[in-house]
């Protein structure tokens, strides 16, 4: 068995303008969770620092710099699950905490609650010292110009949206520690102009991460719509149960939320021997990963859809 960490920095149409970005910074979450499981930390541990590092991070959809909601203000969605004991935890629509990952953690471990939404699960952040954050904190330049480009298109009856209105996505961690322990984590902005209040797969349980520590870790990014309907990170690691390898098990996750809903996204999966599965239906998913021995691998993957 080997400790490994592997993250996402989301799928869709990642522009070649903002890879570098993208490599950047989900190499350093995975550094960053790597520093945890080699100084013998905990899986959970690990996926919540790799996960806190891309909410800061103002390129992903996830803390600041994500994608704002049709009324123009942002909505996060985070969770974290425990391969121990199938502990999880999630947070819906939060818009005053700066790492919602964390206010997941904290619903899991001081609550008798797997999920709290909105105004309940910031009340809680509040209770427990968490970072709070004006709601304008979150917005960056890049997304209230998008929004504003979706609004006049909406305002001149513009149809469907563009597909280039997804330009990145969804951040995930999964990790395997040293004493054999699996976790994974998630958090997003969701969707861009989505409506208030709408809530995505990333925090629901086996929609958007699943970790079993008998079999191993999954997590989802993508079209959440048809994520939550085939509850793709179970399937991922129900394939892996069934014998697959990682990458097997992605893609035969994958091609059930193509097949089914018709939907794209991308997963990252991890078994307990600390193989890595990455794979994607959109055109590109960002993503980084260490194991021991080696360094950092981090990329944009291209062609998957
Ligand atoms: N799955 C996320 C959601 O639907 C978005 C994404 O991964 O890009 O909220």
């Amino acid at each position: 068995m080997r400790t490994a960490i592997v993250v996402h920095g989301g799928a869709w149409n990642i522009p070649d303008d903002l890879v570098e970005d993208h490599v950047r910074g989900t190499s350093r979450a995975a550094r960053e969770g790597w520093k945890v499981l080699s100084r013998g930390g905990s899986a959970l541990d690990a996926v919540e620092a790799a996960v806190r590092v891309m909410e800061d991070d103002p390129t992903f959809d996830a803390g600041v710099g994500s994608f704002l909601n049709e009324e123009g203000f942002v909505e996060l969605d985070a969770a974290i699950m425990d391969g121990r004991d199938l502990k999880a935890g999630a947070v819906g629509a939060v818009r005053r905490v700066r790492h919602p990952v964390t206010l997941a953690r904290a619903v899991m471990e001081r609550t008798e609650h797997v999920m709290l939404v909105g105004e309940g699960a910031e009340r809680l952040a509040e209770r427990l010292g968490l970072e709070m954050c004006a709601p304008g904190d979150l917005i960056v330049e890049r997304e209230l110009e998008r929004w504003r480009r979706e609004r006049e298109r909406e305002r001149a009856g513009g149809g469907g949206r563009p597909p280039d209105i997804f330009s990145g996505g969804t951040v995930g961690a999964a990790a395997l520690d040293d004493s054999g322990n699996l976790a994974a984590a998630v958090s997003t902005g969701g969707t861009p102009f989505k409506m208030v209040g709408r809530v995505g797969d990333s925090p629901i349980v086996g929609a958007g991460l699943y970790a079993d520590g008998e079999v191993g870790a999954a997590v989802s990014t993508g079209w959440g719509e048809g994520i939550m309907r085939v509850l793709m990170a179970k399937a991922a690691v129900d394939a892996l149960a069934a014998g697959a390898d990682p990458g097997a098990a992605a893609e035969g996750a994958l091609d059930i939320l193509l097949r089914r809903t018709g939907g794209r996204g991308g997963l990252i999966v991890l078994d307990r021997e600390g193989e890595i599965g990455l794979a994607h239906t959109t055109a590109r998913m960002a993503y980084a990963y260490i194991r021991p021995g080696g360094g950092v691998e981090a990329g944009v993957l291209v062609g998957g859809g």
